[in-house]
């Protein structure tokens, strides 16, 4: 017994560590899109068909596997759909890899009845491990009852239905503990992946995340036929809005001016938080004229749109910006965002609120 119970439960937790890293970054969800939970469905039917394959034989009638656990993991991620799917490949494959009689078209129907039942109680509203609870239950009742009717004239029959209960409960638990440490570790990677590229404030780039962007471009650049523009823009005095309004109300300004830069520049610009209030503007494919268009446009948008505080106040602020561009005003890619930093030092010293070009 220990041993079958060793081979399948390593069956069911690989399966659960290969679905981790298959859903790693489309996490499987009822509102995944449907070919993700076709797709989870199908994954899982072939976890139920292997499962079956190593099934334990206790009498020419009664054949003991772990087949349900697929459903029941399919539904707690993949819902209703997902788990009918996985129901009936494991359904179709009972019917065809064991001999046909009434036993497998019972134990097919069986099957999908588990599928339509699990995936009802994905959808109650209450908690994952209720729901896991609830379906262990429902799956073990069912499969139990099956067991003793169908096999009622075989002595092996109560050994074998307490047999099953008890590797149902022990593998219930691990699946349990396994899919739990899974679906933590894998939010955490999305949650990380997230902040290394991510500014935490506006949802811009990073900074990080810039120096990658601008490098891709440079070494993707068709330095004969394309331009490249970079504009680094600075709030001016915003040392005063923090020193009258406080840091939060600084904060939200950053956010607030985040949405009107990204609101302000074409979809193929990539626009990045670099600094405490600097930001830079990544733009592909456009000439310095069109770059101190854009910078202009930037400008005035900025100085007309209010910041409304949380207490109602609203202000306004204006920005510097720096412009450079390949190869119009400088050849050395290497040195486009010092060149573009020079031209805002120049928007400074020449009385804020303006645009320079290097
Ligand atoms: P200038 O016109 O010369 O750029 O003046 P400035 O006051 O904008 O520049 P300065 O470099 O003197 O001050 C920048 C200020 O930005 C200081 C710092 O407190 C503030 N700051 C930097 N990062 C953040 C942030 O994340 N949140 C808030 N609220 N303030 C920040
Ligand atoms: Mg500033
Ligand atoms: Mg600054």
């Amino acid at each position: 017994m220990l041993k079958d119970l060793f081979i399948n439960s390593s069956i069911l937790i690989s399966f659960l560590f290969l679905g981790g890293e298959i859903f790693k970054d489309t996490t499987l969800s009822p509102s995944a899109p449907l070919k993700i939970r076709v797709f989870g469905g199908i994954v899982s039917g072939l976890l139920g068909s292997i499962l079956m394959i190593f099934s334990v034989r206790i009498s020419p009638e009664i054949v003991l596997d772990l087949r349900h656990f697929a459903i029941i993991i399919v539904a707690i991620y993949g819902g209703l759909s997902s788990s009918i799917i996985t129901a009936l490949i494991i359904a179709a494959f009972r019917i065809y890899y064991f001999p046909i009689g009434s036993l497998s078209i019972t134990a097919g129907s069986i099957i999908v009845l588990l599928g339509i039942i699990s995936g009802l109680i994905s959808q109650l509203n209450t908690s994952q491990k209720r729901k896991w609870l609830y379906m262990n239950i429902v799956n073990m009742a069912i499969i139990s009852t099956d067991l003793l009717l169908a096999a009622k004239e075989n002595d092996l029959v109560l050994e074998s239905t307490i047999y099953f209960i008890m590797m149902s409960i022990i593998t219930g638990l691990l699946v349990y503990h396994f899919s739990n440490y899974i679906t933590v570790s894998n939010s955490l990677y999305k949650k990380f992946k997230i902040e290394a590229t991510q500014d935490f404030l506006t949802g811009l780039n990073n900074v990080r995340s810039f120096d990658n962007k601008l490098n891709d471009m440079i070494t993707k650049l068709d330095k004969n036929k394309e331009d490249l523009s970079i504009i680094i823009l600075d709030i001016d005095h915003f040392k005063r809005i923090n020193d009258t309004y406080g840091h939060v109300a600084g904060d939200y300004v950053l956010k607030e001016l985040a949405k009107v830069l990204s609101s302000s520049c074409r979809d193929l610009d990539i626009v990045s938080r670099t600094g405490g209030e600097e930001f830079c503007i990544l733009l592909p494919d456009c000439p310095n004229k069109k770059a101190i268009a854009v910078a202009e446009r930037i400008r005035t948008n900025v100085e007309k749109h209010q910041f409304v505080l949380s207490d109602q106040q609203k202000i306004n602020i204006t920005v510097s910006l720096g412009i450079t561009t390949y190869p119009d005003k400088t050849t050395n890619l290497n040195s486009i965002v010092e060149e573009a930093d020079y031209a805002l030092y120049q928007a400074k010293q020449t009385g804020r609120n303006r645009v320079c070009t290097g």
